[in-house]
């Protein structure tokens, strides 16, 4: 089938190259010129294990193919996708604007049926506002086209999109005509062969299941720091409790760690967008507010324990920073935790050397002129002659360093570990300071 992608982000560029790598001729549309120039030679915006490679070859192949010319888009397939940003505006509200300007687009160029898959996260009732500015467009051109609009929520985890999108685990379709559906099992049949993962509902529904999913998740996120938080307080250590817990089959060991508070691109916008939808129908969203403050707070106990160690004042004091994206695998820092550690260090007068596998050149491109920030090319590099660690991600190759090393090339003994990465015993032995999260009974 012939399919248009419109917006070349994390989701638009690897459900792009997933659809190309199944057969499907995609044309990639993006307002972002140099985006678009540099994927035509071969340069990835986002790192994405395994994205690269996909990318490349469907490139080649000729069945992806990258433009910024909107109605070559339009007139490239019946199947036209939105898979635009739609960020938070400055009161958390999703900002719909990037995904109107699609919808007008489509509806300025079309000259035949479309069916419009939106893909980006969006509040309920926005299928009827796209319907809304496409068939006003219409209208001002004088003429009658039908077309659908179908809510296909994306589920990807940044880290393993490639992978999600190939073997998603649901299809959602929101759709209110059962005759749109046809194509789009079509579309989708490659990804649905081992069992029927197709859960077709109505679009208001499929809306707000993307947004359900993230505040979910992102409770059980900040449920575990309460807890953390209680661990200390009491003297117990959470990650005994998390295995306590992770170990009953209703509560799972998924999604319950507790750390320096989730970050990226979609939880906190998602939970923040669902609780200005709640307040704009009048109705008080309890929990997602305090799962929203739990998380805010909670990005702020490394700077406290860095502080609780070495005081207010820390000028003259440099601290090796490791992991820099908002988790593993991705080199997304939006939202990150590591940004308010480092905003906090910096307010109080520390330097820091930051180590990240993925995300230096995102760090570069926002924190680059900063003379206090130190690029380091290895995680030792980051070590050395460094008053103390903090560690913000749980990259695999955090998990076990060699300690003699980090001993001898830090000032001090001193690891502010905002993943519990360590066990905190066996660093005492060792001669560490161990500050863990909710491990009550080493801090
Ligand atoms: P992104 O910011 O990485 O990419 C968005 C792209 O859209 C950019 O390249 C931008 O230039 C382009 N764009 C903006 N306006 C355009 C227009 N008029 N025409 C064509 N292109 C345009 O965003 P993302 O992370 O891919 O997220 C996209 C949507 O998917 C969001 O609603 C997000 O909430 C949702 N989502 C994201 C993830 C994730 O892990 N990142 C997962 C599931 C759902």
């Amino acid at each position: 089938m012939k399919v248009t992608v419109f917006g070349i982000g994390y989701v638009g560029l690897v459900q792009a190259a997933v659809l190309a790598e199944v057969g499907h001729e995609v044309l990639c549309i993006d307002v972002d010129a140099k985006k678009v120039e540099n994927l035509k030679n071969g340069q990835i915006p986002i790192f994405e294990p395994g994205l690269t490679p996909l990318v490349k070859q469907n490139y080649e192949s000729g069945r992806l193919k990258f433009s910024i010319d909107a109605e070559e888009g339009v007139a490239h397939a019946q199947v036209q996708f939105i898979a635009v940003g739609t960020p938070p505006e400055e009161d958390g509200s999703a900002d719909l604007k990037y995904v109107t300007a699609v919808a007008r687009t489509i509806a300025q160029y079309m000259t035949s049926p479309k069916i419009v898959i939106d893909k980006s996260t969006v509040p309920v009732g926005t299928a009827d506002k796209v319907r809304q500015v496409m068939g006003q467009t219409l209208q001002q051109r004088g003429i009658k086209l039908s077309f659908d609009v179908i809510s296909n929520p994306e589920f990807l985890k940044e880290g393993a999109a490639v992978a999600d999108c190939m073997r998603p685990e649901r299809i959602v379709i929101g759709t209110d005509n059962p005759d749109a559906i046809e194509p789009i099992r079509e579309l989708y049949e490659p990804f649905n062969r081992n069992h029927d993962r197709m859960i077709v509902m109505d679009i208001r529904s499929a809306e707000l299941t993307k947004y359900a999913a993230n505040c979910m998740l992102a409770t059980k996120i900040s449920f575990m720091n309460e807890m953390s938080n209680l661990a200390e307080l009491l003297g117990a250590d959470i990650e005994k409790v998390r295995q306590g817990i992770g170990s009953d089959s209703r509560i799972g060991y998924h999604f319950i760690y507790p750390g320096c508070g989730y970050g990226g691109s979609c939880f906190p916008k998602d939970v923040q967008a669902l609780i200005r939808t709640s307040e704009q129908i009048g109705y008080q969203p309890k929990l997602l507010q305090a799962v929203e403050q739990v998380n805010a707070q909670q990005k702020y106990k490394l700077p406290t324990f860095v502080e609780r160690h070495f005081g207010k004042n820390l000028a003259g004091k440099t601290f090796a920073l490791w992991g820099l994206s908002f988790k593993p695998n991705t080199d997304d820092m939006r939202e990150a935790s590591s940004r308010v550690l480092m905003e906090q260090l910096w307010a109080a007068g520390a330097k820091i050397k930051a180590y990240d596998p993925e995300a230096m050149n995102e760090t570069q491109r926002i924190y680059g002129h900063r003379s206090d920030l130190e690029l380091m090319g290895t995680k030792e590099a980051a070590l050395q002659g460094a008053d103390a660690l903090v560690i913000c991600t749980e990259w695999q190759n955090f998990r076990a360093p060699d300690f003699d090393l980090m001993k001898s090339s830090l000032k001090s003994p001193v690891i502010f570990d905002g993943r519990n990465l360590f066990d905190p015993d066996r660093l005492e032995k060792r001669g560490f300071t161990y500050y863990g999260i909710g491990r009550g009974a080493s801090v």
